[in-house]
């Protein structure tokens, strides 16, 4: 019986926030991707492409808004349509 390999360790799938730089469970953040120039929720995370992630609140949404956070996290050059992401993420 020998020890077994452990690579990971129990690792969790931190992420870090783009509004509030706080590094968080994945679980508790939201995936948001680029697409045809729209920032979009990545509901189930599954969407290719490179995803930028933030807590899904007023605060941290507005915040990485207005820094453009999400145009520079997801390589959009450009403007980046926010509207529906805003609309989704603050109600
Ligand atoms: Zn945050």
């Amino acid at each position: 019986m020998g020890r077994a390999v452990g690579y990971g360790d129990k690792m969790k799938p931190v992420r870090t926030c783009l509004g509030c730089r706080a590094r968080a469970d994945r679980s508790l953040l939201v995936r948001v991707v680029a697409r045809d120039g729209e920032a979009v929720v990545d509901q189930s995370a599954i969407l290719p492409g490179r995803g930028a992630w933030v807590h899904p609140t007023f605060e941290c949404v507005n915040k990485s808004i207005s820094r453009k956070a999400f145009g520079r996290a997801l390589r959009v050059e450009g403007a980046l349509d926010m509207g529906r992401l805003q609309r989704e993420l603050t109600q």
